[in-house]
């Protein structure tokens, strides 16, 4: 297998086919056991992990809460009473 520092361009270069979870389970595995032993590695995969799930976030935003959709839905039946 690669040398550490080899080990570490070949995680960096799949960090994102990692984290899809894209990776043969032998790939993956080699990528863990580096990210056990290297923190550089391992500062690279959380800092993807925080942009991956910012992105996602902007994309997918969350249902609005309950209540907030009550609000929104008596607001609307006040003003189609105000209008009748
Ligand atoms: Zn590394």
């Amino acid at each position: 297998m690669a040398d550490y520092s080899q080990m570490c361009s070949f995680v960096m270069m799949r960090i994102n086919a990692f984290l899809d979870n894209e990776l043969d389970d032998e790939v993956a595995d080699q990528m863990r056991v580096h990210l056990s032993q290297c923190e550089e590695c391992l500062n690279e995969i959380e800092i993807w992990t925080m942009i991956r799930s910012a992105v996602k976030h902007a994309y997918e935003p969350e249902p609005a809460p309950p209540a907030l959709i009550d609000k929104v839905t008596e607001r609307i039946r006040r003003l189609e009473q105000e209008s009748v």
